[in-house]
């Protein structure tokens, strides 16, 4: 059994790691920090003996490493069954004062790369009987709150959409919907921490811990937490102005 994880460096793709590997998946490792990588490796392969790592850095906005990526995953040498799709940012900038070419980016990450790479997964899991895929979405899919939860609504809307076209066959695709969650995210962000609330924090490992059960439950859509599935079940209750209005009211306040 082979999982391949982008983003497999740090936070959540970092958690799989130690998930899947305990599982005894062997691990194909993506993100563009190559060294960080080859610790990952290091560290899994210490950790969980008889379990081998492959290093696989690559910009996910970059074709040609895109399409390295994606040629693991159709490649039959040694399969991949799980594919976890994981790697992405926030850009924490107002889309018409924004960069443009961080938009771009955004989307090839979060958008483009997620399409390519679970296009050619799916097909490899076709040949061979099956396999599981897992994109990592947002709480942030369910509300427009910027061009971020815009591209994480594609995210949630794929993985389910395709979960109806894959019905019947042995392959499940989920998207994990997590809210605030301490892993480097923010800091590369730039967004202060101390803005948000204790109580929405979530630990990375009770985020991948309860999203993968319910991948394996079958489940097309996870949101770990109870304060987050009852302030998802809120959002889609109340109206879509109402919350729109109190979400950009929430991001644009004074920051202290
Ligand atoms: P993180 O700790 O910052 O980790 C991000 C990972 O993605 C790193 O391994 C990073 O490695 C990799 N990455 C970033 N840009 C990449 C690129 N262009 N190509 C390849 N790899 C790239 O963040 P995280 O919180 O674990 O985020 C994982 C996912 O969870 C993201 O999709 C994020 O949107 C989502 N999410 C996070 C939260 C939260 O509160 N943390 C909440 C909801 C959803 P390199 O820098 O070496 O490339």
């Amino acid at each position: 059994m082979t999982a391949l994880i982008t983003g497999a460096s740090a936070g959540i793709g970092r958690e799989f790691c130690t998930v899947l590997a305990a599982e005894g998946h062997d691990l194909v490792l993506v993100a563009r920090d190559s060294e960080r990588l080859h610790a990952t490796k290091a560290e899994i392969e210490a950790q969980f003996a008889g379990i081998t790592c492959e290093v696989l850095p690559a910009d996910l906005s970059v074709q040609q490493e895109l399409d390295r990526v994606v040629e693991r995953l159709a490649s039959q040498e040694k399969p991949v069954n799980v594919l976890i799709n994981n790697a992405g940012f926030g850009l924490n900038q107002n889309f018409v004062s924004g960069d443009i070419a961080r938009e771009k980016y955004l989307l090839d990450v979060l958008v483009t790369s997620v399409m390519h790479l679970t296009h050619a997964a799916a097909n490899t899991m076709k040949l061979n009987g099956g396999g599981d895929i897992v994109v990592i979405s947002s709480v942030a899919s369910f509300i427009a709150g910027g061009t971020y939860s815009a591209a994480k609504s594609w995210n949630t809307l794929f993985a389910e959409s395709i979960s109806e076209e894959l019905r019947g066959t042995n392959i499940r695709i989920s998207a994990l919907c997590p809210g605030f969650t301490h892993t480097e995210f923010h800091q590369r962000a730039g967004i202060n921490k101390k803005t948000v609330p204790t109580w929405m924090w979530l630990s990375v490992d009770s985020v991948v811990r309860e999203g993968w059960r319910d991948h394996k439950r079958g489940k097309a859509v996870s949101v770990p937490s109870m304060r987050y599935k009852f302030l998802v079940a809120l959002i889609r209750l109340l109206p879509r102005a109402t919350v729109r209005r109190i979400n950009h009211q929430v991001r644009n306040r004074p920051k202290h």
